[in-house]
């Protein structure tokens, strides 16, 4: 299937829909996730059209998952996690409901389980847990 550049993830990356920015580069971007199912949870996407692992190019991934990584780090310093879970969807039948490649990044606790999907965020919390990611990745 096409991309369609009428997701909300690239209305996000044109500025017209706002977000709770942590870090970009060249070729990526990183965001709060808005129904976050852990403390922390943030999304990373490339700057380049894509919708998913399927039809994304190498040079994406790539760029996507060093961006994962470095995240991570700041995030299991930010929430002195344990562990990192990370998820990524493809299609309608794979779970996939924003059609623009992402991977979430939850920080893990031993023993806590993930919150349900579709709660919306207190954005006062949301803030407070993106500062802390800044904080962590020195900017
Ligand atoms: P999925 O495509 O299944 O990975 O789900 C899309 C994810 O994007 C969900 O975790 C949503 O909470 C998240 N999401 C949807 N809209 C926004 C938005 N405007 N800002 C941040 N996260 C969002």
């Amino acid at each position: 299937m096409a991309y369609d550049d009428n997701n909300i993830f690239a209305g996000i990356l044109r500025g017209e829909i706002p977000c709770e920015k942590l870090y970009e580069d060249d070729e990526t971007f990183v965001f709060m996730d808005i129904m976050p199912r852990a403390d922390g949870h943030c999304l990373v996407i490339p700057k380049t059209p894509c919708r998913n692992m399927l039809d994304a190019s190498q040079a994406q991934l790539a760029a996507c998952l060093a961006t994962v990584q470095k995240i991570s780090l700041a995030c299991m310093k930010a929430f002195d996690a344990e562990g990192i879970t990370l998820q990524q969807f493809n299609e309608t039948a794979g779970g996939q409901e924003v059609f623009h490649l992402h991977f979430h990044i939850l920080p893990r606790h031993d023993g806590v389980r993930l919150r349900p999907p579709g709660e919306m965020a207190d954005f006062a919390v949301l803030k407070d847990h993106a500062d802390r990611i800044r904080a962590a990745l020195g900017r």
